[in-house]
């Protein structure tokens, strides 16, 4: 049977002497894929997969494994990720959390829209950044928690954002603790409250930079109790 699907495709590496692998991350689920011939420089597959398209991909179905890919029609290409270093590095490790998260159509939405504000150079390309890592930690359920103090439940009195607790803390928890100013902690609150069709006032209250992505990206590692190597490379970029 021979399917059709649309979405991202995620990562594509060599397989035996000829072939390929290819994913695609849709709507519901990781689609993988043989792509017979790839290596050859004729294959006219190329072109529909490489890393940050978005393409419409017809699949014959197999009994076992991947099925073959045996049409591809690209639909846009996000090739400004290859064009500065941060953002490539910060797209790929986005790249290797999806490849770990279970789909769905807000993830696919979202992650579209990033490499949209990616493309477009648009300044508010790491709020878009930490849209996605919000939306993959509550599909997680890591997320921390911002509707009062994450020990006792107050609303207030509220003074810093725990990584130990995995949430905020007030006043008389945080016991002498290190505070965050007010405006961090406004932006944490308005980024787990934001939802993709209210994502413009985020943008408009508060700047997102590279190193809000690393943060979620790092709570993303504590609570997933995960190693990324893609985040420690990015970090080693930031920090050039
Ligand atoms: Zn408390």
């Amino acid at each position: 049977m021979t399917i059709k699907t649309t979405g991202i495709v995620l990562k594509v590496q060599d397989y035996k002497e000829k072939d390929g692998l290819a994913w695609m991350l849709t709507q519901d689920q990781i689609v993988s894929v043989r792509v017979r011939g790839i290596q050859k420089e004729s294959s006219k597959l190329r072109s529909g997969c490489q890393p940050f398209l978005y393409a419409t991909w017809q699949i014959e179905e197999r009994n076992q494994g991947p099925g073959l890919l045996i049409h591809a029609t690209p639909i846009c290409f996000f090739y400004r990720v290859m064009e500065d270093l941060t953002i490539q590095a910060f797209s790929f490790l986005l790249r290797d959390i999806l490849l770990k998260t279970k789909p769905s159509p807000l993830l696919l939405e979202t992650f579209l829209e990033y490499l949209k504000a990616v493309q477009d150079q648009r300044n508010s390309v790491f709020a878009y950044g930490c849209f996605v890592l919000k939306e993959i930690l509550c599909a997680e359920g890591i997320q921390p928690f911002v509707d009062g103090c994450t020990l006792c439940h107050r609303k207030d009195a509220l003074e810093t954002l725990s990584i130990k607790e995995g949430g905020f803390l007030c006043h008389y928890c945080n016991q002498n603790g290190i505070k965050m100013n007010k405006s961090d902690m406004r932006k944490v609150y308005l980024l787990f409250k934001a939802s993709s069709k209210n994502i413009d006032v985020l943008i408009e209250n508060c700047h997102f930079e590279i190193k809000d992505c690393i943060f979620w990206a790092d709570w993303y590692e504590r609570f997933e109790q995960t190693h990324l190597a893609g985040l420690k490379f990015l970090k080693t970029v930031v920090d050039l």
